[in-house]
């Protein structure tokens, strides 16, 4: 080889290398099988550059017959359904982009009840079709499979024919991200109780699959924006926060996708904030807020201004007690708190201190805080000047 070609070489391994810091290694970029899908994250920067709103498809997890995960008196498909229908209005009240649903309360929309019923050959044909090609990829050793995944629940057969629906569905009326809502659950819970577990995790397509870079990117800014209010789930295959999974067909499973798949399980169906009614609108609101922002800012670049809360602004309006449970006046203490820095307090993890509506250590320890930065009597309570000093700040 000669000197110059070797120079090339190593500029190009360079510019490679550099091309993709953040997506993955480089070893991973020469092992690739499917070429990269044409909605790179570059496609969709440009076609957001130039004013083409971005075709975003969101599909609340579950069906009627049968809920997901259920506790106490509520379906995991009632939370994510009421969220679907606070992410789908912050969406289409933004121009920059066009939104999807395939679902309300009542069922699948008829768009979409229609187009199962109408094309049950050819989804089959395209599950057919892609899962031969991904099996024989797997069998001659060039896909590696993944085992060491986080276990699923699999889906019913025709359930999972409709997924692949949903992703066929997609590329028919060309999609750029499909999201994905669920909520989590703990299976060794007792059964009113809560679980071992809590906290958000979003899965995106496996590294190998042909969506995976755009999903990864926009999964990482999502996750940047949750976790400024939300914990990272701390059950450890998903404490990175952005979990890659081959076999999950919402994100994308047998290459199934060009759309980039995100599947955010939010949270804990057990979390205080979630499972108790007086806080949980506040909570999906927050939730749907922070989703928002993430893909807001995947767009208009990590340099654009912070986003806002759904939150805030609030009214405190009485004081409340160390002890008190399930207040949504606490709720929007943590998290105007948790704004500005001092929510959880110093020395603990969101982990420790989610928000959770509850008034235990954790907002004392962070009331102090906030009453020394402003300097107020530290009572660690939610007392008269404290309230003054937080409408002041928050109330507007
Ligand atoms: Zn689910």
């Amino acid at each position: 080889m000669s000197k110059r070609a070797i120079i090339v070489g190593v500029a190009a391994l360079v510019v490679a290398a550099f091309v993709l810091d953040v997506t993955g290694s480089l070893d991973r970029y020469l092992a690739l099988v499917f070429p990269p899908s044409a909605l790179s994250p570059a496609y969709l920067k440009g076609k957001y550059n130039q004013g083409q709103p971005i075709r975003l498809l969101i599909v609340p997890g579950h069906e009627v017959a049968v809920g997901g995960a259920f506790y106490r008196d509520f379906w995991e498909r009632d939370l994510n359904i009421e969220l679907s229908e606070k992410l789908a209005k912050l969406f289409r009240s933004d121009p920059r982009f066009e939104v999807f649903v395939t679902q309300d309360r009542s069922g699948y929309l008829p768009e979409f009840a229609e187009y199962f019923e109408n094309n049950r050959v050819s989804i089959r044909t395209f599950y057919d079709r892609l899962r031969s090609v991904m099996r024989s990829l797997v069998s001659s050793g060039v896909v590696q499979k993944k085992t060491d995944g986080v276990h699923h629940n699999t889906a019913k057969p025709e359930l999972g024919m409709r997924l692949y629906g949903v992703n066929k569905w997609a590329r028919d009326n060309a999609i750029d991200i499909v999201l994905h809502l669920h909520f989590n659950d703990y299976p060794g819970r007792p059964w009113n109780g809560p679980g071992k577990y809590e906290g958000f995790a979003i899965y995106i397509p496996e590294w190998q699959l042909p969506n995976f870079e755009a999903s990864h990117d926009i999964a990482r800014s999502i996750l940047r924006e949750l976790a400024r209010y939300f914990p990272i789930s701390n059950y450890p295959p998903e404490s990175a926060g952005v979990v890659e999974d081959q076999d999950l067909i919402a994100v994308g499973a047998n290459a199934s996708l060009e759309a980039a798949g995100i599947l955010i399980e939010y949270g804990y169906i057990y979390e205080p904030q979630f499972a108790n009614t007086k806080l949980r609108s506040a909570a999906l609101s927050e939730s749907a807020q922070q989703t928002y922002n993430g893909l807001a800012r995947y767009f208009e670049g990590m340099t654009a201004p912070a986003r806002g809360t759904a939150t805030l602004p609030h009214v405190w309006t009485q004081e409340i007690a160390e002890g008190t449970k399930n207040q949504p006046d606490i709720f929007a203490l943590q998290i105007a708190l948790s704004r500005d820095g001092l929510y959880p307090p110093a020395g603990k993890s969101r982990d420790d201190c989610p928000p959770s509506g509850n008034f235990g250590p954790c907002t004392r320890n962070a009331l102090r805080a906030f009453q020394a930065y402003h300097s107020l009597r530290s009572t660690g309570k939610l007392d008269f000047d404290t309230i003054l000093k937080l409408n002041q700040l928050y109330a507007l």
